[in-house]
């Protein structure tokens, strides 16, 4: 009787290590999905907010050396100015 006694208690042990080793497993699976989707949204967002302001270029104005947006170029004798003002009088 002991002995039957022993075998069902072994039996049941290792079924609740089993079920608890699973549901750990299951945790960590479904964290790693939560994260991967964090970081898909994340993607997501970095490249819809890369379309809204795409980037520009930048040129160096030849009298000050400034750093500025191609769209507010102001060309002179073949350079590149910031502003009308550091562009040469012709
Ligand atoms: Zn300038």
């Amino acid at each position: 009787m002991t002995r039957i006694l022993f075998w069902l208690a072994l039996a049941l042990l290792v079924y609740f290590a089993i079920r608890s080793k699973l549901k750990a497993s299951q945790r960590r699976q479904q964290q790693q999905w939560e994260q991967q989707q964090r970081e898909q949204q994340r993607q997501a967002n970095a490249s819809t907010s890369r379309q809204v302001t795409p980037p520009e270029a930048m040129l160096c104005c030849a009298h000050c050396g400034v750093h500025f947006p191609a769209s507010e170029n102001v060309p002179a004798n073949g350079r590149d100015y910031c502003s009308p003002a550091h562009a040469p009088l012709k």
